[in-house]
């Protein structure tokens, strides 16, 4: 029955099990989720979205929305449902002069930033090539280009959106307002957006890297940065670390497998500025064991640590924001720190100060614009006997921090399991908007595979 052709013109690839290729079009960046969805619709248009939509809606079959498959929680896929793919639908066009790049659903960010780097231009975005820019920018986006340029989504102007009943509208500042402001971190709730419109920035070559230090220095490391941030100019991106140094090439011999933390720097300006801005996180401290710091084109920062990270690990990771760190919670980070269960498991702090903090909390459905840090805690190895170890370490690194955070979560940052309160909890102020809205444009609650926001119930 889910084999017969769609009643619209489908100009796609159909998979479903049974087919050849459906292991590999199901499968998951993160490992541990293993989903085996009735059908999958790979499209390559707009118009293959509504075809597939409009059958999903027929059939009454759960829908889930694939952009890049890195969800933590595999929320860009169900178990007896259908995949709407977008990975098939790629392109994207610069406009130099307006500074814009017009990108198609399907991208992944390497794909963005291959595009936007020959016009000397960057969309911020996040510090893994391989992530889909859908599901990163309609759940947030922070990365290296945070604390000068905001986040992925105060960096989107327009979006086309297929709705849950087949219209295809445009949203934007001036048209359909109140979806364009729920899409701006209300994930996958509102529609299927197929080709994002975004604002670029002049960045080019960049000034950047890791720097590694012994674990054994990590306190001393991340007062520093807690100190030193707030001042430091915008135009430094720096990002704190607990981690393993992977047993690759790429590191010296004697410092593969060290336990170590790590600050990675990205300032979008010269050198001389750039080591002016890092100084202040280095004087007096002990020397570290690796700084890979360097001008570097920033494609090639952005798509850095892909190798460490394939996709097909096993993942279970916890978010949360800060808006301080205090000697406290940097002794609790200390505390799991030495507990790591394995080599491929990190702790990253990342500020979203600056730009970030200057849009009002209620500008967009993304409201924790007072918060100075996103925390994730991911608990990631090769083996699938390890997952209660990961699972455990995270959740309880988690449950000590979580009485010290904001409260919210980040819905790009949350596995499937974290239950509705937590949804409401990251939306804050904004949930019962963010209702509303949902009750307008889907009220059916066909969306509903993601970080779900139940529609508002009108009379
Ligand atoms: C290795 C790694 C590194 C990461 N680094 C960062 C980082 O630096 N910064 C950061 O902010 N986040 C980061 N993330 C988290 C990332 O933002 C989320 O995992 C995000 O959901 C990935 O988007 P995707 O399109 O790849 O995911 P998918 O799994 O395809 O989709 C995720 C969710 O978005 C919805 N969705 C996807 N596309 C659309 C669409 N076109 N229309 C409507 N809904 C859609 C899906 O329904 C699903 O709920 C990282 C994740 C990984 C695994």
């Amino acid at each position: 029955m889910l084999q017969r052709p769609f009643a619209l013109p489908f100009r796609g690839e159909l998979t479903a099990p049974g087919d050849g290729g459906y292991d590999q079009r199901r499968g998951l960046y993160n490992g541990l989720i293993d989903k085996r969805p009735a059908l999958i619709a790979h499209c390559t248009a707009t118009a293959d979205v509504v075809a597939a939509l409009a059958y999903g809606r027929e059939a009454g079959l759960p829908i889930a929305i694939r952009g890049g498959g890195h969800n933590g929680g595999g929320l860009g896929s169900c178990d007896d449902g259908l995949v709407i793919d977008l990975s098939g639908m790629k392109g994207v066009r610069v406009d130099p002069r307006a500074r814009t790049a017009r990108v198609a659903a399907g991208c992944l960010q390497g794909e963005v930033d291959h595009a936007t780097h020959v016009y000397g231009l960057a969309v911020p975005s996040g510090i893994f090539s391989t992530t889909g820019i859908s599901g990163l920018t309609l759940g947030g986006g922070t990365g290296h280009l945070s604390r000068a340029f905001g986040l992925t989504l105060d960096n989107l102007l327009e979006a086309d959106v297929v709705l849950a009943d087949g219209r295809i509208v445009t949203a934007s500042e001036d048209r359909e307002p109140d979806l364009f402001w729920a899409l701006r971190g209300g994930g996958g709730n509102f529609g299927i957006v197929t080709s994002f419109l975004f604002r670029a920035h002049p960045v080019s070559t960049v000034f950047g890297g890791p720097v590694f230090w012994d674990i054994a220095h990590a306190g001393a490391v991340l007062r520093r940065y807690r100190d030193r941030l707030p001042a430091a100019p915008e135009a430094l991106g720096l990002f704190f670390g607990i981690k393993t140094v992977p047993p690759v090439d790429m590191f010296p011999e004697h410092t593969r497998g060290r336990r170590v933390c790590v600050l990675i720097a990205c300032y979008n300006g010269p050198e001389d500025e750039a080591r002016l801005a890092l100084a202040p996180f280095r004087r007096g401290l002990p020397d570290p064991l690796i700084d890979a710091t360097g001008p570097i084109p920033f494609p090639s920062l952005q798509a850095m640590f892909d190798p460490l990270l394939p996709p097909g690990l096993h993942w279970y990771w916890k978010g949360d924001f800060f808006e301080a760190l205090s000697d406290e919670v940097i002794d609790i980070h200390l505390a799991h720190a030495a507990r790591i269960p394995t080599n491929y498991s990190l702790m990253h702090l990342y500020p979203i100060d600056g730009a970030v903090q200057r849009v009002p909390p209620r500008a967009t459905a993304w409201s924790r614009r007072h918060a100075r840090w996103s925390m994730v805690i991911a608990g990631i190895d090769t083996e699938r006997e390890n997952a209660e170890a990961i699972t455990r370490w995270a959740k309880d690194y988690w449950a000590d921090l979580h009485p010290h955070s904001d409260g919210g979560g980040y819905v790009n940052f949350l596995m499937g399991d974290e239950g509705a309160d937590r949804v409401a909890a990251t939306y804050g102020e904004n949930y019962d908007r963010l209702r509303r809205v949902k009750a307008v444009y889907d009220p059916q609650n066909l969306f509903r595979i993601n970080q779900n926001i139940p529609p508002a119930v009108t009379h």
